[in-house]
């Protein structure tokens, strides 16, 4: 074993197993840091309560004076916990969050200090942000954007700074972040769903998305994850020879959670408690090291902002653990990668889920309303929903037999696929009052029923039914949830919208009843929809020749995926939902198209680093070693020494065959990459970096782990996957 690995083994041993003392009960605890409705309640005058809740329901405006109220109030109790910053706390298009601390003391002209915080601070600020990604929207020079107050996810403490979170937009109007192009999905979805819901109850005022994620990880010592440069600059390991074992005992999953894993995780939720994120479950994954949290859903925006400050708070709890999680979709070849399956579903101000059957045939009635809309917008914008949960990284997972495939289907189980081929064979226009007690009794009232027995989950399908909501399970472990939800929404908003226009009409010109109208439309949808519907195989090669009759998309790389964002349909559909503007979508294109180049090529930098500086002298130097003991041999033993050297002369002539072929493809790669850089239009150099580049690299691993399997362990530079995944 080299030096640097063994350090790194050493240190990774014998870890203190620390964590924080577990004082009273979770349940007391939830929420201490946040400024949320029963602090409001405590620290709020009536007027700015009742400001600051019409904020949150719909969405009004909270004038200065208030604002000034709201922010005196946050402050004292800020200062009492014991902070002593507030930020801003936003959601720039790199994917994660920004924050800039500014203490609340100041000085006055005088030179006395005091604690400063007002309604101006804490609804708006100018961070000089000129570097975040803004996709051509801002020059750089301008450096003009702002962050605003959102007052529908509470300010919370983290650590002794007060964090507020914020849209960021630029003085334009244009949204830079993935927050505001959310909320305005989110407010679309729920005029258009309350608009559908008052068919059904007239009380429904207010309809919420609602999202549960579930967070899949990987927990690496974090020595040992400092010892790979891959790691430490991609997240992921760019070689590495498998481990003689990987997941093949299913020995991991659901198994005993190691005592330094569970120390962590314990030490995690403790935090993510106070922080009011409602952490429910763990356990282990599939892999060895591992690992899956889930909470319980909340309202979509909050769901958002609590998954991203999750990741940001299992990074610093993981650095007192010596342990480094890594996010990323593959971070090691031949076992399984990380996803983050978005639970969602629609709820009204009334407590209904409008994805969950009722006692009522008309409950159910309302239930089917909202789940053949559904089916219809994600067959309508297939590939746009696809493309929402398109990144470099997560390109290393869909379609690999592990994840949903880059196709987009619907699983909806057996009993529903009936009830639905039923519906389908009602007949059109006015029903005949038996055919109706047909419907509603045999039909649309046994659907409860049926649903206790929906057990046949698929665990293949990208996009299920799963009794009372939808769940997606493409989205990388990565992925900003914020982009899969604003995508959702906003075709579920658009596909409402069209529906109660086309029931309105019926029961206007053609006088059908409320009920009857809704029949036909929704009968027209499951005809019009069928194709999106599949239960079988996803990991099947016949599914992707069947989706391709079908003319579903099947966008296998992040650059094919993100084409459709600005399409004409995806253009006018984000204006009209009011959710982007044809800017706003041109700029998000051009970041992601950046991003991805940015990530292939710093890929390909650090390749280029470990095969010329690590792996090759590793051979060459052990290769010397063989041939050393050649020479020697025929010192010796003369012409006799052939016999004795077979074996070394076969592992000299192997070494060099992979070495030369590393250079190779090293130095093609580099050259691709140099020609790639040349490229100005960000579309054309991805397509060269998707194309021309990344494809060396597994050309390159496949060299680089055959010379792993050949080379003296001693001499082996890089910390092996056996020591990644198994040393405790
Ligand atoms: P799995 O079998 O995929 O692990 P689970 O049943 O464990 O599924 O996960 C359920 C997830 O779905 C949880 O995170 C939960 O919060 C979420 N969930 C449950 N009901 C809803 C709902 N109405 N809306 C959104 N998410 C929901
Ligand atoms: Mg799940």
């Amino acid at each position: 074993m080299s030096k640097l690995r063994f350090k790194a083994i050493q240190e990774s041993q014998g870890r203190t197993r620390i964590h924080i003392e577990e004082k009273g009960r979770r349940s007391e605890q939830f929420g201490s840091n946040v400024f949320n409705e029963e602090k409001m309640l405590r620290h709020l005058t009536k007027d700015a309560l009742e400001s600051v809740r019409g904020a949150i329901v719909s969405g009004s405006k909270i004038d200065r004076k208030i604002a000034d109220q709201v922010a005196e109030a946050i402050k004292g109790w800020a200062i009492n916990m014991g902070a002593t910053h507030y930020t801003h706390w936003f959601q720039p298009l790199t994917g994660s969050t920004a924050e800039k601390h500014d203490a609340f003391f100041d000085l006055l002209p005088d030179g006395r200090a005091l604690e400063k915080f007002g309604g101006g601070q804490l609804v708006q600020q100018e961070p000089d942000a000129s570097s975040f990604p803004h996709g051509g929207i801002r020059n750089t020079f301008e450096a003009r954007g702002y962050t605003a107050w959102d007052p529908t996810s509470p300010a919370f403490i983290y650590g002794t700074t007060l964090c507020i979170p914020t849209i960021f937009v630029a003085y334009t109007g244009e949204a830079l972040d993935n927050k505001a192009p959310l909320l305005r999905a989110l407010h679309a979805v729920d005029n258009a769903a309350t608009g559908v819901a008052k068919f059904f109850d007239r009380n429904v005022t207010k309809v919420n998305a609602t999202l549960g994620w579930e967070q899949e990880y990987f927990l690496i010592d974090k020595s040992l994850a400092l010892s790979r440069p891959d790691i430490t600059l991609t997240g992921r390991t760019l070689v590495g020879h498998t481990a003689a074992k990987g997941q093949q005992l299913d020995d991991h999953y659901f198994g005993v959670i190691p005592s330094r894993v569970l120390s962590f995780m314990r030490d995690l939720e403790i935090e993510c408690t106070k922080l009011g994120i409602p952490v429910k479950t763990r356990h282990n994954e599939v892999a060895p090291n591992q690992f899956e949290l889930a909470p319980v859903f909340e309202e979509a925006n909050l769901a958002v902002d609590h998954n991203l400050l999750l990741m940001d708070v299992m990074d610093k709890v993981a650095e007192i653990h010596n342990f480094k999680v890594l996010f990323h979709e593959k971070p090691f070849a031949g076992i399984n990668g990380s996803g983050k399956h978005n639970n969602w579903s629609l709820a009204t101000d009334t407590g209904v889920n409008l994805l969950s059957p009722g006692s009522t045939p008309m409950k159910n009635l309302q239930f089917l309303t909202f789940f053949v809309n559904t089916i219809k917008a994600v067959d309508t914008y297939e590939e746009l929903l696809r493309s929402s949960i398109a990144s470099e990284s997560n390109d290393h997972r869909l379609g690999v037999n592990e994840a949903p495939p880059a196709i987009l289907s619907i699983f909806i189980g057996k009993q529903l696929s009936n009830v639905l081929d039923e519906l389908e064979g009602v007949s059109q226009g006015k029903l005949s009052p038996e055919e109706k007690t047909e419907l509603k009794l045999n039909v649309v009232g046994k659907i409860p029923e049926i649903m206790l027995d929906n057990t046949d989950r698929n665990r293949t399908s990208p996009f299920a039914f799963t009794g009372n909501k939808f769940e997606m399970r493409g989205v990388g472990s990565k992925t900003n949830c914020a982009k899969p939800m604003m995508v959702l929404n906003t075709i579920v908003a658009s596909q409402l919208m069209a529906f109660k226009e086309e029931v309105e009409v019926l029961i206007d010109k053609k006088k059908l009843k409320k009920d009857e109208a809704i029949f036909n439309v929704l009968r027209e949808y499951i005809k019009t929809s069928k194709r999106i519907r599949f239960d079988g195989d996803g990991y099947s090669v016949e599914w992707g020749k069947e989706a391709k009759k079908r003319k579903l998309s099947n966008n296998k790389n992040t650059p094919d995926a993100i084409q459709v964002l600005t399409s004409k349909d995806s253009l006018s559909l984000f204006k009209s939902m009011g959710v982007m503007s044809e800017v706003e979508v041109r700029a998000r294109q051009e970041v992601e198209l950046d991003t991805y180049i940015m990530h292939v090529q710093i890929e390909g930098r650090v390749f280029n680093e470990i095969i010329y500086n690590h792996v090759i002298p590793a051979a060459i130097q052990y290769q010397g070693m063989i041939v050393s003991n050649v020479s020697g041999l025929k010192e010796i033993y003369g012409a006799g020494h052939k016999k004795l050297s077979e074996g070394q002369l076969t592992i000299i002539e192997q070494i060099a065959k992979h070495v030369e072929a590393l250079k190779l493809k090293t130095d093609a790669m580099v050259e691709e990459r140099k020609k790639a850089n040349l490229i100005e239009d960000s579309n054309t150099k991805a397509y060269a970096y998707s194309e021309k580049v990344k494809p060396y690299f597994e050309d390159i691993r496949y060299h680089c782990d055959k010379l792993e399997r050949l080379v003296d362990d001693r001499l082996w530079p890089l910390t092996k996957y056996r020591e990644l995944l198994f040393v405790k």
